[in-house]
């Protein structure tokens, strides 16, 4: 961070880490923070604030530690699917399912894409749980060893925003100039990610506009605001996302043309990393004391540090294996895994057939095993075979084709409107 050569973000250095603290947050516990239906609408559980205990606790966190985390149901999920992903217990999943009334009230019957917001110990019990049925909300809470319900029916509204800025002398005043929520913004610089590093590539005069949907209830915002459009111009040249529920069921941002914004596998399974040891063949073991290859990637990061699976998949392992120490490796689709070792711990929900989804954490950096310091030995393997990520073309997520590229286009025309007139106004914020 030091060879700015601009000035863009000389003096705001608190700001900016405080920002990217916050941007930890609510990826922590949430399997799909996008995919709201008007008709699965359920009341959201506040998320309590858990960066300060990211960084201590692993292995022996304490007991009543807990985890908001929203998941919506795949095709071809049960409900006991999600739970169990949520990190909710089998013994947890058979007392919520026995509980009077709670079947009756729509939970075993929850389609794909219905969502389910809940509150889990890491213990792998479930203190409070959320999901919409036939226009009612039905919340259950834990009372001693089993559950009590409640249902009624919902009133809510949705409330769809806009807001737009310009960059002067920094993109956190531009952000705050143009009262993008704090939780639009990070939504917004993690969706452009991919294209753009906000600390080099940004210029003055770079401008921004976003569409999104806040949920009220009675006259409060409640829940993830959910962007639906946004744009970063910067250099002159326009970057935009546009969400849309694919004929899969998933809500995925797409160019206005119908490729995909999120990429098939994460460039690392870090936020904020360096890589220490690339992959090489050969290379001096400082404990072993020989030249061995080194198939995989080493990244400094702190212990306590989140790992996130680089792609969808379901976990092959998670446990300890020799040098590796606490090792997980996921299992992507195709040919492909991953694997992350030395860890001091794992993910919530994080064992042996879980299924994850991209960007979901899934062990904490430690140096479990043959490790002089923590970091996180990172492989990427192909049939098994350990290959270099940063040296294959690796494939990208689906882009939309056919029938379905139409049906989208068509779905999106409203929201690329609004970001043209955005654009016109030329003004910091508008309603
Ligand atoms: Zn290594």
């Amino acid at each position: 961070m030091q060879g700015h050569r601009h000035s863009l973000f000389a003096g705001i250095r608190p700001k900016t880490r405080w920002l990217l603290a916050v941007s930890a947050l609510p990826l922590f516990g949430m399997v799909a923070a996008f995919g709201v239906a008007p008709d699965t609408d359920t009341r959201p559980v506040p998320a309590r604030t858990l960066v300060q205990s990211l960084t201590p606790a692993l292995p022996a966190a304490p007991a009543e530690q807990t985890y908001y985390r929203i998941d919506e149901l795949a095709r071809g999920d049960t409900v006991g699917d999600v739970l169990r992903r949520m990190g909710v217990d089998d013994a947890d999943i058979q007392a919520l399912v026995a509980t009077p009334g709670v079947v009756g009230a729509g939970l075993t019957r929850l389609r794909a894409g219905q969502r389910l917001e809940g509150r889990v110990g890491d213990d792998g019990s479930l203190q409070t749980l959320a999901f919409g049925a036939r226009g009612h909300e039905v919340r259950v809470r834990r009372v001693g060893d089993g559950f009590a319900l409640d249902t009624q029916p919902v009133a809510v509204e949705y409330q769809v925003l806009m807001r737009s800025g310009r960059v002067r002398d920094s993109l956190y005043d531009a952000l705050d100039a143009a009262q993008v929520p704090e939780g639009v913004a990070e939504k917004m610089l993690d969706l452009f990610s991919g294209d753009l590093d906000f600390r080099r590539d940004l210029r003055p005069d770079d401008h921004f506009s976003v569409v999104y949907r806040m949920r009220y209830r009675d006259g409060e915002a409640v829940g993830e605001p959910q962007i639906l459009a946004a744009e970063f111009v910067n250099r002159g040249r326009a970057y935009r996302a546009v969400l849309y529920r694919n004929a899969q069921g998933r809500e995925e941002y797409y160019t206005p043309d119908g490729q995909p914004l999120k990429k098939a596998f994460l460039k690392s399974p870090l936020d904020n990393s360096r890589i220490t040891s690339g992959f090489t063949l050969a290379r001096y073991h400082p404990l072993l004391h020989t030249m061995r290859a080194h198939k995989g990637i080493d990244y400094a990061a702190p212990i306590g540090a989140r790992v996130k699976t680089v792609a969808d998949g379901r976990v092959s392992f998670a446990g300890w294996q020799n040098g590796y120490g606490r090792l997980v490796v996921v299992q992507h689709a195709g040919l492909y895994s991953s694997a992350y070792g030395h860890l001091a711990g794992f993910g919530p929900g994080i064992r042996k057939g879980s299924r994850v989804t991209q960007g979901q954490v899934i062990g904490y950096v430690g140096q479990s095993g043959l490790a002089t310091g923590p970091h996180l030995h990172y492989e990427f393997r192909i049939a098994g075979v350990q290959k270099n990520p940063l040296a294959l073309n690796l494939p990208s997520a689906r882009t939309l084709a056919g029938a379905e590229r139409v049906r989208f286009l068509t779905a999106s025309r409203i929201w690329t409107a609004r970001l043209d007139l955005l654009r016109g106004t030329r003004i910091a914020a508008l309603d």
